[in-house]
């Protein structure tokens, strides 16, 4: 096969194993991103996340991830749900509704590979899903696959933001995409309005150090700091508010992936029954959850501080 028909037949079995888009850039070094990059550590916008000071090397160089690698092939899968959360629940980001992604993309990915392997011939490649050091955001741009909006997503034009993004590397030349050239965010700003802790920028930036999904999830910190008081309306795990507010999610539709189905405790529990809920319960409940990743004491946490500051 060509690299045409190749890169083709990649889009198809992509297609097969449920992803919704898929695009593929040359594999070479993202020099603007790593300034971009650099100056958001500086400013310490990463807060705490100390992990994401390692391997710049490698984030912004897919040879260093994959010697030889020749070619970054992008796959967003959708996962906006059908289903809402009820009134008086704790709110929780979207894409923690069903079993961990990690864990299903990661599967979906693998079984791929061997398919395109079996096909293809042999060639090396290698699979990220929000896991390692890879800029997916950026390759998703150089794919075709859609823009960066102000709120720091890839928006998709007929779809909107509400996706995992999927990354995999291999030494194979492949036919490549143009980069999404424009920007659709225009004038608009119901983002940087609408985000409950002024963490999104102008330009762009998304300040991590600012935003619920960083103090709900990623600080491991005992208690929540007092100046973000007030500010969490109820979100217990991540936030949304900045792609519920995009006018491009309008065209997101309900996802078909079983594994995403929501946990019901999650649409319908309480704030209060989710107070009452025991360690042991809550490890059998949110067993193949992303909640999982908080553990019972960072939920704790994050349920008292909603429950004395809203
Ligand atoms: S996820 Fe929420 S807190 Fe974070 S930037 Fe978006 S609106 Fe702001
Ligand atoms: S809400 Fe508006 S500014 Fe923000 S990402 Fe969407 S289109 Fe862009």
């Amino acid at each position: 096969m060509n690299p045409i028909n190749q890169s083709n037949y990649i889009k198809e079995v992509a297609t097969q194993y449920g992803f919704d888009y898929c695009g593929i850039a040359q594999a070479e070094q993202l020099d603007d991103d790593a300034r971009r990059l650099e100056k958001w550590l500086l400013k310490g916008m990463h807060g705490k996340m100390q992990y994401m000071e390692n391997h710049f090397d490698l984030r912004i160089d897919p040879q260093k991830l994959l010697p030889g690698a020749k070619s970054v092939i992008t796959f967003l899968y959708n996962y906006f749900p059908s289903a809402q959360q009820e009134q008086h629940t704790p709110k929780i980001a979207k894409y923690a509704w069903g079993k961990d992604y990690h864990e299903v993309i990661r599967g979906k990915l693998r079984l791929m590979l061997d398919e395109l392997k079996s096909t293809l011939g042999d060639f090396t490649g290698r699979g990220f899903v929000d896991s390692a050091p890879v800029l997916e955001r950026s390759w998703a741009l150089k794919s075709g696959l859609g823009w960066i909006g102000k709120n720091g997503n890839i928006i998709n034009k007929q779809q909107g933001s509400f996706f995992f993004i999927a990354t995999l590397i291999v030494d194979i030349e492949l036919s490549y995409d143009a980069p999404y050239a424009k920007d659709f965010c225009g004038s608009c700003t119901k983002c940087i309005d609408a985000c409950p802790t002024e963490a999104i920028e102008p330009n762009k930036v998304v300040n991590g150090s600012k935003c619920i999904s960083y103090f709900t999830i990623e600080l491991k910190d005992a208690l929540i700091p007092d100046e973000m008081k007030g500010t969490f309306n109820n979100w217990m795990f991540g936030c949304d508010v900045c792609q519920d507010v995009c006018p491009w999610n309008r065209f997101s539709k309900p996802h078909q992936e079983k594994d995403f189905t929501p946990i019901p405790a999650i649409l319908h529990m309480k704030n209060t029954e989710w107070m009452q809920l025991t360690e042991m319960e809550f490890g059998r409940i949110f067993k193949d959850s992303p909640l999982k990743r908080s553990k019972f004491s960072g939920i704790q946490r994050n349920l008292q501080f909603i429950k004395l500051n809203n």
